[in-house]
């Protein structure tokens, strides 16, 4: 789960110092600069945090959190991109659809 490294130029790391500095989360990442590497991630962040902080960015840029493909759809409510594509989205409902299926069909067998 290695990222391709974002090409940068100086003004992109002035920025990505800006956000360091202000402990953003937003400076984290893999950045190519004149053919140095910059990789920047949180030292001793657990695998929770790191996931969580994986699926915020993915949100918040618009992809599914599941494969990272450009969401089409919005929510209506909320105007916002759904946090899944068309397939995972459908595939979170499959998925919920199953968990609530055995109780009904438990119902069904008591008749
Ligand atoms: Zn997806």
């Amino acid at each position: 789960m290695t990222p391709k490294p974002v090409k940068v130029t100086a003004n992109d790391l002035t920025s990505l110092e800006k956000n360091l500095k202000n402990k953003s989360d937003d400076s984290i990442g893999n950045y190519l600069f004149n053919g140095y590497r910059i990789q920047v991630s949180k030292y001793n962040q657990s695998a929770t945090e790191r996931i969580r902080a994986f699926a915020k960015r993915r949100r918040e840029q618009g992809l599914c959190v599941a494969c990272g493909t450009k969401v089409k759809r919005t929510n209506p409510k909320t105007g916002q991109p759904y946090k899944y594509c068309d397939f995972h989205h459908d595939l979170a409902l499959q998925k919920r659809k199953s968990l609530k299926a055995p109780a009904a069909t438990k119902a069904k067998k008591k008749k």
